[in-house]
C-alpha cells in the first residue's frame, strides 16, 4: 500500500486503512487459476486447499459443466431481464419445480445470491409495524436484511432458546419472525430447529432458516437441516438455500407455501429489480441437484474425513468447536495468531482461512478448515501434519 496523501480527499479512508492493517484485520484477495478443488494452482503455486464451500466437490464435475455448456449453446449466457420482465426462462422455472419437489415444499423461488434472498424475504415479510428475532451469530445478510427491513430488531444469544423465548415474550406486535442459520457458517455447528420450531408455533411467529451449509450435506437425500431434524412447511415456514456451496453452482432459493412465493414475487426488491440468474446456471443446478440425490456415498465420504480430522486434530491437542459438520474451525483467539499460523501453513503448502473480526467475535480468531467429498483421506492426512508442524513452531494448541 502506498501511504501518500489522496488527491481527491479520501485521507481520512486512507487512515481507517492504515489502521486496519496495524490491527492485522486488512484482507487480501488471492488469485486462483485453477477451478475449485483440492489441488489449487493459486498466486503462481500448488496448494492444497482447505477452504472452498463446495462440500461435494460438485463446483468443477463434468457432468454439470457439461450441462451449462449445452445450455448455454441453447440459451445464450445473459438472462437478459428481470424474473418479472422476460427473464423468467425453461431452465430456470424447472429448476424451481425440482428443488420444490427435493425440498418439499409447495413452490420454490430463486434469486441470484443468497445475499439477495435473505435481504430480499426478510424486508419483503416485514415493515416497522414488525418485530425480526435473530440469533447472534447469523450470517451478515440475515443482520443486514433484518436491519434494512425497518422492524425493531433483537439478537437473541446463541442458539439460546429461554432467551429467544424472554424476547418474544416481551414483544407485543403482530408478525414476528424469527431468523437463524441452520449451520453456523463460522462455528459449524446446527440450530436447535425442532426447539425452535415449537416455540415459534407457540409464539405464533414465522420461523425462517438459512441452510446455506447444510443442503448437500445434512439428511438422508442432502435435504439439509429441515430433511435432517424431519421439519416441514408448518413447522419450518421459510426455508432459504444456496447453490454456491454444496450445490457447487451460484444463486440461492427460498422453498415454502404458494402464499409466501406470490409474496415474494410481488415484494422482494432484490427479486423484482435485479437480472435472472444465466439460465444455463439453472441447467447446471439442476444436473447438481440430480448428482447430490444420487451420490449418497459423497455424504457419507465427507462424514469419514470429517471423524479422521477431528481425531486428529485432538490428538495434537488443538481446539476444536462443537461441530459435526464440514466446517471444522480451529479457535485460536488473537487474530495476529491466526494470520500467522494460516501464513505458515501456507508455507507448507496448504491453504486454510484465518476468520478474523469483525466477521467473528472479538477475541475469536480461528483457522477455519472445510472439507469436502473430493478430498481424499490423504489430503486430511496432509492437512494434520502441517498442522502439528505449525502450532509446534508457533506454540499453540496442546492445552
Ligand atoms: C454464503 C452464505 C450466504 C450467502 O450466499 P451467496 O449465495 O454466497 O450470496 C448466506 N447465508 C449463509 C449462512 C452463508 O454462509
Amino acid at each position: 500500500m502506498t501511504h501518500r496523501p489522496d488527491r481527491r480527499g479520501f485521507d481520512s479512508l486512507e487512515q481507517e486503512l492504515v489502521e486496519r492493517e496495524s490491527q492485522r484485520l486488512y484482507r487480501r484477495r488471492r488469485l486462483l487459476q485453477s477451478p475449485q478443488q483440492p489441488a489449487l494452482h493459486c498466486d503462481g503455486r500448488e496448494l492444497l486447499g482447505f477452504c472452498s464451500n463446495d462440500y461435494l466437490g460438485l463446483a468443477n464435475h463434468p457432468r454439470v459443466v457439461e450441462s451449462l455448456q449445452r445450455a448455454a449453446s441453447r440459451y445464450g449466457v445473459g438472462g437478459g431481464a428481470s424474473h418479472l420482465v422476460i427473464g423468467h426462462s425453461e431452465p430456470h422455472h424447472a429448476l424451481e419445480e425440482a428443488l420444490a419437489a427435493f425440498t418439499g415444499r409447495e413452490r420454490v423461488l430463486l434469486f441470484s445470491s443468497g445475499y439477495m434472498a435473505n435481504t430480499g424475504v426478510i424486508t419483503a415479510l416485514l415493515d416497522k409495524r414488525d418485530a425480526v428475532f435473530e440469533d447472534r451469530l447469523n450470517h451478515a445478510s440475515l443482520i443486514d436484511g433484518g436491519l434494512l427491513s425497518g422492524a425493531r430488531f433483537k439478537r437473541y444469544l446463541h442458539n439460546d432458546v429461554d432467551s429467544l423465548r424472554q424476547r418474544l415474550n416481551a414483544s407485543s406486535v403482530q408478525r414476528k419472525l424469527v431468523v437463524t442459520d441452520g449451520v453456523f457458517s463460522m462455528d459449524g455447528d446446527l440450530a436447535p430447529l425442532p426447539e425452535l420450531a415449537q416455540l415459534c408455533q407457540q409464539q405464533g411467529a414465522w420461523l425462517m432458516v438459512d441452510d446455506a451449509h447444510g443442503f448437500g450435506v445434512l439428511g438422508e437425500t442432502g435435504g439439509g437441516c429441515a430433511e435432517y431434524f424431519g421439519l416441514g412447511s408448518d413447522q419450518l415456514p421459510v426455508l432459504v438455500g444456496t447453490l454456491g456451496k454444496g450445490f457447487g453452482t451460484a444463486g440461492a432459493f427460498v422453498a415454502g407455501s404458494a402464499t409466501l412465493i406470490e409474496t415474494l414475487i410481488q415484494q422482494a426488491r432484490s427479486y423484482i429489480y435485479t437480472t435472472s440468474m444465466p439460465p444455463a446456471v439453472a441447467a447446471a443446478t439442476l444436473e447438481s441437484l440430480q448428482l447430490l440425490k444420487e451420490e449418497g456415498w459423497r455424504r457419507t465420504h465427507l462424514a469419514q474425513l470429517i471423524a479422521r480430522f477431528r481425531a486428529g486434530a485432538l490428538a495434537l491437542g488443538l481446539r476444536l468447536m462443537d461441530s459435526t459438520t464440514p466446517i471444522q474451525p480451529i479457535l485460536v483467539g488473537d487474530a495476529g495468531q491466526a494470520l500467522a499460523l494460516s501464513q505458515r501453513l501456507e508455507t507448507a503448502g496448504v491453504l486454510v482461512s484465518a476468520i478474523r473480526p469483525p466477521t467473528v467475535p472479538r477475541g475469536t480468531a480461528r483457522l477455519r478448515v472445510t472439507l469436502s467429498a473430493s478430498h481424499s483421506e490423504q489430503d486430511v492426512d496432509r492437512l494434520l501434519e502441517a498442522l502439528a508442524k505449525v502450532t509446534k513452531e508457533q506454540g499453540v494448541g496442546g492445552e
